[in-house]
């Protein structure tokens, strides 16, 4: 029998994974990723500590088993009854089953100003985007972050680390507001301001200022900060127009069923793809994906479903660290059971929601020691037993010895 030719167009971290999969289930497949960068796939959530000099560009590089990679090679449209796509240096290629893994591009709200990378104003979505704001970065002293979201303080932290002075200015009433609720959001800022970066929320209008480079930010009440670079994080996109073009149906994001199919012989994975109204921009959910569509298209799992996935938000590898879990926010609490415990000084927070015995939501700032135990426990939904408090508080590990005890 011929072995089936895969093509996934888009060699991110959905398509790596759907071919590392394939690869693992020995099917009858043949894959080819055809990837619009320079460089093959790679774990895109480790950019920032690209920038902040802790990994090395080349260390985040993802397993793609057998596939063909085509670096450099952009698909410009899809033929979805002829099976077959169109490269940007225009040759033509057939396949028999397309997968979009097209990802997700920055968000650019209007704010005026100068605009692009040569201006000083940069988004981090690419290695080529970290590779750009480094080098602004290497002759910056004050850098602007426009979002105060896991992207924002993830590369305000790395800005930070580089030595630059750092502010972030963000539209939301609290940091990560998506996650966390406001006492977390507000330990977040107080450790934030240990790093020597400054937050200022609830600011809906900032305006870029400069002619040719970047030189300051307008805010709403008249004041203005100083910056030699700013870094747009105001969320991500599905893109979708390679989708669009060829006739797939478009909402926010490519639409697919629970078999991920949007079109016969079409598939749509990763942050790109729309499953039950919702697009997710999460790695987690496009490895989730990509699993689901290997076990269908190798035909071990041809009852394969994808329903969902849990979620969890972390911001982890830095000296300012959080995870969240679940429902967490004001009306999560309403008729649960609620352990709190903070730390305002050190700019720790944490939080556990319950319903009877079962973790409804959770969150971690500043020490995530438990953060193991306690994603064990709500994603298996087991019952957290007599003492929850345990799963916020690690058993200490610094007990006296057995002569020194009264
Ligand atoms: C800085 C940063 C930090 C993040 N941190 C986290 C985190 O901590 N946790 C988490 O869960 N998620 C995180 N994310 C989100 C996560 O990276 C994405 O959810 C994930 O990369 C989605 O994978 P994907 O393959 O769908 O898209 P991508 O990884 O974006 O890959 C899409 C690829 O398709 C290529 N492409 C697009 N169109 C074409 C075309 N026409 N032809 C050829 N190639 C094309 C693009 O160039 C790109 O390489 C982060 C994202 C960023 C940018």
């Amino acid at each position: 029998m011929r072995s089936r030719r895969i093509a996934v167009v888009g060699a991110g971290m959905a398509g790596a994974r759907l071919a590392a999969q394939l690869h693992a289930h020995a099917g009858p497949t043949e894959t080819t990723l055809y990837g619009a960068e320079p460089q093959g796939p790679y774990n895109r959530t480790l950019l920032a500590d690209v920038l902040a000099g802790r990994h090395r560009a080349d260390a985040l590089a993802l397993p793609t088993g057998d596939a063909r990679v085509r670096t450099g090679a952009e698909v410009v449209a899809v033929d979805i009854r002829g099976r077959a796509l169109t490269l940007a240096d225009g040759s033509r290629e057939t396949y028999d089953e397309l997968v979009l893994a097209t990802g997700a591009e920055p968000v650019l709200p209007p704010l005026g100003g100068p605009v692009g990378p040569s201006a000083g104003v940069h988004t981090l979505r690419s290695l080529a985007d970290c590779a750009r704001l480094a080098r602004d970065a290497d002759t910056a002293a004050r850098a602007v972050v426009i979002g105060g979201g896991v992207l924002g303080i993830a590369t305000a932290r790395a800005l930070a680390a580089r030595g630059l002075t750092v502010r972030i200015v963000h539209r939301g009433p609290h940091l990560a507001e998506r996650h966390l609720d406001r006492l977390a959001g507000t330990a977040l800022r107080t450790a934030l301001d240990r790093l020597g970066v400054t937050v200022h929320t609830g600011e809906r209008a900032p305006v870029l200022e400069g002619g040719e480079r970047v030189t300051g930010v307008a805010l709403a009440d008249g004041r203005r900060t100083a910056a030699d670079l700013v870094v747009l994080a105001c969320g991500a996109r599905p893109r979708t127009g390679l989708a669009r073009a060829a006739g797939l149906a478009v909402r926010h994001g490519v639409m697919v069923d629970d078999t991920l199919a949007c079109a016969p012989h079409t598939y749509a994975i990763g942050d790109c793809a729309e499953h039950r109204g919702v697009p997710q921009g999460l790695a987690t959910t496009a490895w989730d994906q990509a699993d689901v569509l290997a076990a269908r298209l190798s035909r071990t799992g041809p009852g394969a479903r994808y329903t969902g996935s849990p979620a969890l938000a972390r911001l982890t590898a830095g000296p300012v660290e959080y995870a969240a879990f679940g429902s967490c926010d004001d009306a999560a609490e309403e008729g649960a059971d609620v352990l709190r415990i903070g730390d305002a000084t050190r700019g720790a927070y944490k939080k556990l929601v319950l319903r009877g015995d079962r973790i409804v939501g959770a969150i971690l700032v500043g020490d995530l020691a438990t953060a193991g135990g306690l994603a064990r426990a709500f994603l298996t939904g087991r019952p957290v037993g007599p003492d929850p408090l345990s799963l916020l508080v690690p058993p200490s590990s610094a007990r006296l010895p057995e002569e020194s005890r009264p």
